[in-house]
């Protein structure tokens, strides 16, 4: 148990400086959190802190309450957000935030990316919807972000940025990354034509097959 949560300290930290060093975020914005292991309580990272100069002993953890009972340093302003998430969704292991440029470009248009490539789907479950604007930091954003998710591991936050969910900080990030990526890919193929949009069907098909089939046997 002691391990495990160590163990993801570590990946929080390791996340939060590949995400600032990618340009998914920008300063200090953007921020993650995990689930402790068969507990109600949650690792995540503080306020307007640089991830370059984050450490272990930087790192909050609150109940699901947003009460703080680890740590000194006040949590991220999007507490609320994240702890409505994994309370929507209980099975949700980690949840990351960013401001990558083209996933923000959607939020900003105020339209959610449709199913458009294999990786999208297999991760994220398809479409990503956006939600309606709400203040960031508010417990507004927190139900609308709750509104807007359905089935999907992602959702756009209007004129704001992405959040990704995963089971572990690396599956949540990859579903950030991902998602980026498709963000990209649409908002290309649109300004040379038209964006093919897979149907219903084969989503379902993609997404199976990646919760039964990938990787390696006993992963
Ligand atoms: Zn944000």
């Amino acid at each position: 148990m002691f391990q495990a949560l160590e163990k993801i300290k570590e990946q929080v930290l390791k996340t939060g400086a590949s995400m600032a060093g990618a340009g998914l975020v920008t300063g200090t914005w953007g921020n993650i959190s995990a689930r402790v292991p068969g507990k109600n309580l949650f690792v995540v990272t503080p306020s307007g802190m640089s991830y370059d100069l984050m450490e272990k002993a930087d790192l909050v953890i609150v109940d699901d309450t947003g009460r703080v009972v680890e740590g000194a340093r006040k949590p991220s302003t999007e507490l609320m957000l994240h702890l409505a998430l994994y309370n929507a969704r209980v099975q949700t292991g980690a949840i990351v935030h960013t401001h990558s440029i083209y996933a923000s470009a959607l939020a900003v248009a105020g339209k959610s990316l449709p199913p458009v490539l294999e990786d999208q789907v297999q991760l994220a479950g398809g479409a990503v919807p956006v939600t309606r604007y709400a203040r960031a930091g508010t417990a507004d954003l927190a139900s609308a972000a709750v509104e807007a998710l359905g089935q999907s591991n992602a959702v756009l936050l209007a004129n704001h940025g992405l959040v990704g969910l995963g089971r572990t900080v690396e599956e949540a990030y990859l579903v950030c990354q991902v998602v980026e990526k498709a963000a990209r890919v649409y908002i290309l193929a649109e300004l040379v034509g038209r964006a093919a949009v897979l149907p219903p069907g084969e989503v379902a098909l993609l997404r199976e097959a990646f919760l039964t089939c990938y990787g390696q046997p006993g992963k």
